[in-house]
């Protein structure tokens, strides 16, 4: 639609008033000035013929008709006024224009009827004397009560109507310059009514570009003030608004965000609605704006998409687990329900997700331990009983072979016993790290090593190895000693078991700015690669066989391991095959950690 501006509206309308105002009022005062003019004209030839009635009423009752006329013809020389003087019969007997004998029986002319029968006559009218508009006025001449004669005075209209023109035309001008004043007088008003509406426009831009707080200054125009001020009223209440919903938004997302469940709401299009941060990280999803997606354009898993379709449309479980693969299985529990706006209608789902993988992991590490275990107790007690079986039997009469077999039920109850201490000593372990209750306290590490070496001193004479230390024994650290110290008896323990006679085993202690690192290094058999990343899990062995005949359990470095993360520091090893491993323990500097 093509608009106009309100000041184009307005104005013609102005001006179409204006003019016609000036029109109506040029009109009426030159009709009132003409009127008024030619009453001024006729009084005054009245009080002209007034003046000489009498001198003509003398010369009329003589009849000194000639002498009329030169009267006549000396007083329109001296006022400028043409006089006639008529008979009652209507027969002109002096006319200061002309000769009375060429003119017309003048009873017949409306002023001088009027004049015999009122008194006074008056007319505007052509003249066929002169041939022009003329102004008459008569009144009759009486001598001792008897009219005996008409005295007319009369003016040529053109001179009244030149008077009359230029007045006409001073007041045409004047009306011409009212118009163009008012015309300019109502374009300024048109535009003073524009300001202010400029002003509420240029407001009403800004409100819609968020600037709530900038109001709109308040007009002098009454109505255009009270608009102004309901919308500036109208503008706070908005930003009231919007800034409750934002800080609802916010801690909506501020909840969302910190939930450790994914939470993915769709509407019944399956478009994104929110979806949290957590549920991101759950599938990997790298954008943070999704809203308005589809969940399959962002999550791409069969299952989910499945779930919320069910969940959507009220007929499926509201509970199931999930599988989401990826470079690694991960297990989840979802629960969905369906999203309801204010007025209860279903506007699309909501699905929360548990990451239940760990528990998972948990379980299925939980059963392998239980089936190692079984497995590494099995073999020393189908030992026991089948060598007690046979000595039951009774026919082992020999007694070196008696004791020989005596030797080898003990020895698997010595292996029993162990692989039961280790299993002890690891599950306190855990327990004590699950609780968080292991007491540090800064001490000098050489205490602790000197008693662990001393514990392994005599397996290390016997099989002809050398234990030593380097570095500053007097390095504090903060330590649990007996746990650091059973750490340390099975890294020398193993040092020892897995080295030839003659090698030497080092404990060193050095430093770093964030580290107090224990290293046992032995120039032992070593450690093949591909071991080194499962080494320190539960019953993980390298040579099965040889840790068997050392009297290994496979628990020993899962136990150092826990033992190390009590201390919040880790465990490491680097070892070549032939040469010799170190395992290292790390442990942070600085804060005492209880
Ligand atoms: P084990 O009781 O069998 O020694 P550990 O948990 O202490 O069990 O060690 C796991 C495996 O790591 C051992 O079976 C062994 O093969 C290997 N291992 C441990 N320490 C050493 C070492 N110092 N040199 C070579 N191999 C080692």
């Amino acid at each position: 639609m093509r608009r106009k501006q309100l000041i184009w509206r307005l104005y013609p309308w102005f001006l179409i008033i204006a003019v016609a105002v000036v029109v109506v009022v040029t009109v009426y005062s030159s009709l009132t000035l003409r009127r008024f003019y030619l009453t001024q004209t006729a009084d005054d030839l009245k009080a002209r013929i007034e003046m000489v009635k009498d001198e003509f009423v003398a010369l009329l009752t003589t009849e000194e008709y000639p002498r009329i006329e030169e009267v006549c013809r000396h007083l329109e020389q001296s006022s400028g006024t043409r006089m006639t003087i008529v008979l009652t019969s209507g027969k002109v007997v002096g006319d200061s224009e002309r000769n009375p004998d060429s003119m017309d029986n003048h009873g017949d002319r409306r002023e001088v009827i009027e004049a015999l029968s009122t008194g006074r006559g008056e007319a505007v009218r052509f003249s066929y004397t002169l041939q022009r508009d003329m102004m008459y006025v008569a009144a009759p001449l009486t001598h001792e009560g008897k009219t005996i004669g008409i005295i007319r005075g009369s003016l040529p209209l053109s001179r009244l109507d030149e008077t009359l023109h230029s007045a006409y035309h001073k007041i045409a001008l004047g009306g011409a310059a009212a118009v163009v004043l008012a015309a300019i007088a109502s374009l300024i008003a048109a535009r003073r009514i524009r300001r202010p509406l400029d002003t509420l426009r240029l407001g009403a831009d800004r409100f819609a570009r968020g600037e709530l707080t900038n109001p709109i200054a308040t007009s002098d125009v009454a109505e255009i003030g009270r608009v102004a001020e309901a919308m500036n009223h109208m503008a706070r209440q908005l930003h009231d608004h919007i800034e409750e919903i934002l800080r609802q938004r916010n801690e909506q997302e501020a909840v969302l965000a910190s939930m450790v469940e994914g939470v993915v709401a769709v509407d019944r299009e399956e478009r994104i609605i929110s979806l949290n941060q957590a549920a991101r990280r759950m599938f990997a999803v790298a954008s943070e704006d999704v809203s308005g997606r589809f969940l399959h354009e962002i999550i791409r898993n069969s299952d989910l998409h499945r779930f919320v379709g069910q969940v959507l449309s009220g007929d499926g479980p509201a509970e199931r687990e999930l599988v989401a693969g990826g470079r690694e299985e991960r297990y989840f529990q979802v629960q969905g329900s369906i999203l309801r706006d204010a007025a209860d209608k279903a506007i699309g789902a909501v699905v929360v997700l548990n990451d239940i993988t760990r528990l998972r992991r948990l379980e299925v590490v939980r059963r392998d331990f239980v089936a190692n275990v079984s497995h590494e107790l099995k073999t020393p007690v189908t030992s026991i009983k089948g060598f007690a079986e046979t000595l039951l039997e009774g026919s082992v009469t020999d007694p070196a072979e008696l004791r020989n077999f005596l030797g080898i039920i003990l020895r698997q109850t010595d292996r029993l016993n162990a692989i039961i201490d280790d299993l002890l000593t690891l599950s306190q372990v855990e327990q004590e790290q699950e609780r968080a209750e292991v007491a540090l306290a800064q001490v000098p590490l050489g205490g602790v090593i000197a008693t662990a070496m001393e514990v392994c001193a005599y397996k290390a004479d016997r099989k002809g190895i050398r234990l030593e230390t380097a570095g500053n024994m007097e390095t504090n650290a903060a330590i649990n000693p007996p746990l650091l110290e059973q750490a340390l008896v099975n890294l020398i323990d193993n040092a020892i078991n897995y080295s030839e006679a003659g090698k030497t085993v080092v404990v060193e202690v050095a430093q770093t700015a964030e580290e107090t690192i224990i290293r046992v290094i032995d120039q032992g058999v070593g450690i093949s690669s591909e071991h080194l990343p499962r080494l320190f899990e539960r019953f993980y062995r390298v040579d099965r066989a040889r840790s068997r005949t050392a009297g290994g359990t496979g628990l020993g470095l899962s136990i150092v391991k826990h033992i190390v993360q009590i201390h919040g520091g880790k465990v490491e090893v680097a070892s070549t095959i032939g040469k010799g491993s170190t395992f290292s323990i790390h442990l942070p500097r600085g804060s005492v950690k209880s």
